[in-house]
């Protein structure tokens, strides 16, 4: 079917997301200047459900990472980082965010009219992304001298085994313990399970945005998801973020009907596996989609689909959502996650981002690639670079790279 050009045009709910982002930011730093709310930090896959049920407004570190990233302020802050002691090798999010602390500097500014990210009343994590984010958390305690709470979840997983559930349900209930004294108040089960209601809906209307691009032409990208993301990794847990997606749908969805591609012309359908690479968002639009290839669909996206949440067994459905994900597992399960993906998106390539700073994430190391590729007979590209330090990635290389790659796909056509 031909794209319909000439209905090419930006998403109308681009505007809306930035308001919704200033909104929940200002609320955020208005409560940490007048004191009228407790703040807690929150891993991006942490709980945030609990937190919001007990009266915590929630701000998320890993958002300020990505800004930064996206800014391209990190690349000047890490250095300050690594002058106190943390490595340049280790998560960028922490050390570009340790560098804007320590500096003093911040992309909320200039976006959003606010110093700063809010004073915390206490840090919150789940170690089951990575260890960086208990360091990063432990750094914050230290300096606000303000408690931190974990959730230890295993890595690794193969099958999510009940005695997990069990193990992490019963951290999630200490917790619940633990943040009463700071909060003043003890947990009502009822807002637990009202919260996570929202946060059921939020996953699944985010899975319903990602899934649009199952369409040919994809309704949207890999580039756009990355920015659609803010209200489930933020938001998740409120209606603000119900609002925003059923409009984000609807827009989606009149693309669809009407046959407009997220870029011009879609010739190859790719898939980008992990991390974006924050400040080089733009040079991977524009140049995917100058070579008529849309990155239709991502693990990263993906990341933030918690489809075991579940109001009726509030905390051991939270244990299986956030320890089932893709970054959780091990070898087998990721596999057999990608394959399912790319045949549901129907890709013709694969692109790996090996993010030089976020190790635990990259899959590209262990042969995956070429393991998935014997398999499917798709071809794949590996990527070097970084989620904010752009001192680990190489445009000029990375562009061979890409326009070598597409070209390549298209030969695989013609044969
Ligand atoms: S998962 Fe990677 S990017 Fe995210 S906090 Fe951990 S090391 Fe950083």
């Amino acid at each position: 079917m031909q794209n319909n050009t000439s209905n090419f045009r930006p998403l109308e709910t681009s505007r809306r997301l930035k308001d919704l982002m200033c909104a929940y930011y200002r609320e955020l730093d208005e409560a940490s200047s007048n004191r009228s709310a407790r703040i807690a930090w929150c891993t991006s896959q942490g709980p945030v459900e609990l937190l919001r049920a007990m009266g915590f407004l929630v701000y998320f570190p890993e958002n300020h990472g990505a800004l930064l990233g996206a800014t391209r302020m990190a690349t000047e802050l890490i250095p300050y980082a690594t002058a106190v002691g943390y490595s340049p090798d280790i998560c960028s999010y922490l050390t570009s965010d340790i560098g804007a602390f320590l500096t003093g500097r911040t992309p909320l500014t200039g976006a959003y009219n606010i110093p700063g990210p809010p004073r915390p009343d206490v840090l919150v994590y789940n170690n089951n992304q990575c260890r960086d984010v208990q360091e990063w958390f432990e750094f914050y305690s230290r300096q606000y001298e303000v408690p931190i709470l974990g959730i230890r979840t295993p890595r690794g997983v193969g099958e999510v085994s009940s005695g997990i559930i069990e193990a992490v349900a019963d951290q999630m209930e200490k917790m619940a313990e633990d943040l009463a004294p700071i909060c003043g108040q003890h947990l009502e089960i009822e807002n637990l399970k009202d919260t996570i209601r929202l946060s059921k809906q939020c996953t699944e209307l985010w899975k319903q945005v990602l899934e649009a691009a199952v369409n040919r032409p994809s309704p949207l990208t890999f580039f756009d998801a990355c920015i659609y993301i803010g209200p489930a990794v933020m938001l998740r847990g409120t209606e603000r973020a119900i609002t925003y997606y059923l409009e984000l749908i609807d827009e989606l969805q009149d693309r669809m009907r009407t046959k407009t591609g997220a870029i011009p012309e879609e010739r190859y359908r790719l898939y980008w596996e992990r991390m974006p690479i924050w400040g080089k968002l733009r040079f991977f639009a524009e140049t995917m989609a100058r070579m008529k290839a849309c990155v239709v669909a991502s693990t990263y996206g993906h990341s933030w689909v918690f489809e075991a949440l579940d109001p009726e067994q509030p905390f051991g459905s939270m244990a299986r959502a956030y320890t089932e994900l893709f970054t959780v597992r091990d070898e087998r399960s990721k596999a057999s996650f990608l394959l399912k993906m790319f045949e549901a998106f129907g890709v013709d390539g694969v692109i790996y981002h090996n993010s030089k700073t976020c190790p635990n994430c990259a899959n590209s190391q262990y042969g995956m690639p070429e393991r998935l590729s014997k398999k499917t007979g798709i071809p794949y590209l590996i990527i070097d670079g970084d989620l904010n330090d752009l001192r680990l990635f190489s445009q000029e290389q990375t562009l061979t790279n890409l326009e070598a790659f597409v070209e390549m796909l298209g030969q695989e056509r013609l044969e």
